[in-house]
């Protein structure tokens, strides 16, 4: 048996319903183990195993390349002091994480995997990956970040073409339109699924917590049992009666800002122990990488797929206002009455960023802001509630 939010490592979220083994819900809940199956059973078949670190990496190109593409990205605090060996102490705790797991040779995917995908977005995470290419095959996209400059676009259609004469040449496989593009649909669908869960939070009473459809996601992407799945899983919630009534309703949260890579929940746990409810998650692992599908009838899929990533609105991009107008639609779409932002300890991009959404959220929209800045330790867990509380209490005044 398997009880919605039962996650919680903070407390008690409100839970929308009782689940069992059979659900979709059980079904992401083993997402890790079943995953590592998945990626060793391909592996034995002869699939190589591709580790990404970041959103803009198109996993299209992977899985035309006959590769499986998982994430890396480290959510857990107990790889950091590995970490800390090479790195600085004062870093992002995603970064370190994801190099602790390599150090300390925690992570079976990393450990499998027959090459890395990084990217050139955040110095931390460049500089970390530059050691990391000491131990493990990697291959660098150069990210042009100027979003609205046709040049940089160019370049960036250019670092695409050379990952994919480098995956087809690494692994002796002819990389074809068509291959990239029956990768682009089948993107396009699992997008789309997931796209079609997250809108049920736009309900009045949405029928699933936020760290509920958090948890409908996989490490590895691109597989059908998945997309049966979230299928399922909306089949079963729209059908729901929403959730309890609960008193007081819980406050509508648009909660922005960095990743909450698998594990590192922990702040959105918080926000919903304390009252409220994350309705639209804008982040990387919520809506930012989806909501946007590729363009599958294009002359040129590798021109497609450059502008589907190149428009994904992180901080490392300069200016980044499509970020502010991300923020502005799901503020109207889902109605929330509060913005909240987390920024991981050391990420500069983020933390300076975070002025703009804080008078876009204030100013702008006419809502009560907070920033939320913490790391993977969880010594500021009764302040960092204490502080959502009273955000909430001036939502509800
Ligand atoms: S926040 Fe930016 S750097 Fe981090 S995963 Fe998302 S796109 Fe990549
Ligand atoms: S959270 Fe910030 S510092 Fe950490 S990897 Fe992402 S952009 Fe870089």
């Amino acid at each position: 048996m398997s009880t919605c939010g039962d996650r919680s490592q903070s407390g008690s979220p409100a839970t929308s319903c009782s689940l069992t083994a059979e659900t979709p819900r059980a079904w992401f809940d083993h997402m890790i183990p079943r995953c590592l199956e998945t990626a060793r059973a391909e592996k034995a078949k002869g699939r190589p195993i591709v580790g990404i670190l970041c959103e803009f990496t198109p996993r299209e190109l992977i899985l035309a390349a006959g590769a499986v593409p998982v994430c890396l990205c480290g959510g857990s605090a107990q790889t950091i002091p590995a970490a800390e060996e090479d790195l600085p102490s004062n870093l992002c705790p995603l970064i370190k994480s994801t190099y602790g797991y390599l150090i300390s040779k925690t992570n079976p995917f990393l450990e499998m995997a027959d090459l890395v995908v990084a990217e050139t977005t955040c110095d931390g995470k460049k500089k970390m990956a530059e050691l990391m290419s000491e131990r493990i095959p990697m291959t660098v996209l150069e990210l042009p970040q100027k979003p609205d400059d046709p040049d940089a676009l160019a370049h960036w259609v250019a670092e695409l073409r050379k990952l994919r004469r480098e995956l087809a040449a690494r692994f002796g496989v002819p990389i074809s339109d068509d291959d990239i593009r029956r990768s682009m649909a089948l993107m396009n669908r699992e997008r789309r699924a997931r796209r079609k869960l997250a809108e049920l939070m736009q309900w009045d009473r949405p029928p699933l917590t936020g760290l509920e459809l958090l948890a409908f996601k996989s490490s590895i992407s691109g597989q059908e049992a998945d997309l049966a799945q979230y299928e399922a899983a909306w089949q079963f919630y729209r059908s729901q009666t929403a959730t309890p009534t609960q008193s007081p309703p819980p406050v509508r949260v648009l909660m922005t800002g960095v990743p909450m890579a698998h594990g590192a929940e922990r702040p959105l746990e918080i926000i919903e122990a304390a009252g409220g409810r994350v309705v639209a998650l804008e982040n990387c692992v919520g809506l930012k990488p989806i909501l946007e599908d590729v363009d599958e009838s294009a002359s040129d899929p590798i021109e497609a797929l450059a502008r589907k990533y190149f428009a994904l609105p992180c901080s490392v991009m300069t200016r980044n206002d499509r970020r502010l107008d991300l923020i502005r639609r799901l503020a109207r779409e889902y109605r929330t009455e509060c913005v909240i932002d987390l920024v991981w300890q050391a990420c500069l991009t983020y933390d300076i960023e975070s002025a703009r959404i804080r008078r876009l959220a204030r100013e702008e929209l006419g809502i009560p802001y907070l920033k939320i800045e913490t790391d993977y330790s969880p010594s500021d867990t009764a302040r960092i509630a204490v502080r959502v509380q009273a955000l909430f209490e001036t939502v509800r005044r």
